[in-house]
């Protein structure tokens, strides 16, 4: 698995595809999102375009998953993902290829959609790659495995993919490699060793009291007084039970209650996000909050312990420490020093992890920049971080270029850093 990384360098410059036509295809998926478990179209897209490249192309796997090999002589197997989900959010962008899209949900309700979260770039990236390795098959070889994604923001499409045989389909790889548009700026690679990412697990948890006429409340067991102290409560388990030098957090992301302005309704549901880095910790968070959940219930004389029902879990994201020295090797040589960046511990969680640990290989999970590089500098100067919108906002515009085309290189600097290169 050694390569020279001056003949990595030219590879990759030399087969660089244009550009042009993978700018107005990422403009073109910005523009029609589709939601997690719905990516019929972006992945009927992903599928003909590495069937166009030659790849022995797989589709609907787990859902709209699509995985396309190139077999190309002896030597190690490399695996790329993307994702392909985008968001229920309305877009507020103001862009020319802003999406306008609604669409009913798995859950049945209408929904604005938008790639608020960068998937439509990874995936024109892993398009573009796909392609630039396809045209170098010559420089180097292995197996190449290039495997589109659906349903991350749900946290379960890798699963699902990894559930419908998907290591069963295709050559087991020796290392699963990915990576994801961030907030710092455009044509930087940023990645770190070790833990990166948290783990994650959404709760839904409802509590029930007793309803009643609005005008009174002494004959109520208020669900919503009693929803409100265990929020509140919440607050404290990170404040005053985790250590300092720990790292969680507890969020309520949803509350809902009540039809009627003079009725105390029965019950009330929250959904309950918590982020952790370190399992310890992530055991202690959730039994200090099922504790409050049932405590607080008690205190208001609620008759029906409160229901918690586990959503879905992320697992953290552990980057393998050899390999990602390597890759960090790799990407100075490519993009130097200036920009190759020192990734941060992000609580943001993401569910790639899966696919390399359900068969026990190491991963990779780097970053790359999108801000304008005149935003970027004003967000330096003025440290403000309203300057430069999220991911998951409705405002959230990465500059097209030269995002993409770092990302593009990124992705083929990766894989031909772990395939065989003479
Ligand atoms: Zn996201
Ligand atoms: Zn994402």
């Amino acid at each position: 698995m050694e390569t020279q990384p001056g003949s990595l360098h030219s590879i990759v410059e030399k087969y660089l595809p244009v550009l042009g036509p993978f700018e107005d295809r990422y403009r073109d998926i910005h523009q029609h999102p589709e939601l997690g478990r719905l990516e019929k179209r972006t992945s009927e897209i992903a599928a003909y375009h590495l069937r166009q490249f030659g790849y022995n192309t797989l589709t609907n796997i787990g859902g709209y998953g699509v995985v396309g090999i190139l077999e190309n002589g002896v030597g190690p197997t490399v695996l790329l993902r993307a994702d392909m989900d985008a968001l229920p959010i309305r877009e507020q962008t103001g862009l020319h290829y802003a999406s306008t899209v609604e669409a009913i949900d798995t859950d049945g309700e209408r929904k604005p959609v938008m790639h608020a979260c960068g998937h439509d770039m990874h995936t024109t990236s892993l398009m573009g790659a796909s392609t630039l390795l396809a045209n170098a098959k010559g420089k180097w070889k292995g197996t190449l495995i290039c495997l589109f994604q659906p349903d991350e923001e749900h946290g379960t499409g890798a699963q699902a993919m990894i559930n419908d045989d998907l290591y069963g389909k295709i050559p087991k790889p020796n290392i699963v490699l990915g990576q994801h548009l961030t907030n710092s700026k455009t044509g930087v690679v940023l990645i770190r060793p070790g833990s990166c990412m948290a783990s994650a697990d959404t709760f839904k948890v409802t509590v029930f009291g007793r309803g009643a006429h609005a005008a009174q409340p002494q004959d109520s067991i208020d669900p919503i007084l009693l929803a409100a102290s265990i929020i509140v409560r919440l607050q404290s388990v990170v404040a005053r039970e985790i250590g300092p030098e720990d790292v969680a957090s507890v969020s309520c992301a949803t509350i809902h209650g009540g039809k009627a302005h003079n009725v105390i309704p029965y019950e009330v549901e929250l959904t309950l996000n918590i982020r952790t880095f370190d399992p310890a910790v992530r055991e202690k968070v959730i039994e200090a909050v099922k504790r409050i959940i049932k405590g607080e219930a008690i205190t208001s004389g609620a008759e029906k312990e409160p229901k918690i029902e586990l959503l879905g879990s992320f697992p953290p994201t552990i980057n393998s420490t050899p390999e990602s020295l390597k890759l960090r090797q790799s990407f100075i040589s490519f993009f130097g020093e200036e920009r190759t960046w020192e990734a941060g511990r992000h609580t943001a969680s993401e569910d790639f992890t899966n696919l390399a640990t359900a068969i026990g290989v190491p991963s990779i999970f780097w970053n790359f920049g999108g801000v304008d590089e005149e935003k970027w500098k004003k967000f330096e100067a003025e440290k403000d971080p309203k300057i430069i919108s999220g991911s998951h906002q409705e405002d959230y515009a990465p500059v097209v270029q030269p995002t993409l085309r770092t990302a593009i290189e990124a992705l083929s600097v990766a894989a031909l850093t772990f395939l065989k290169v003479d």
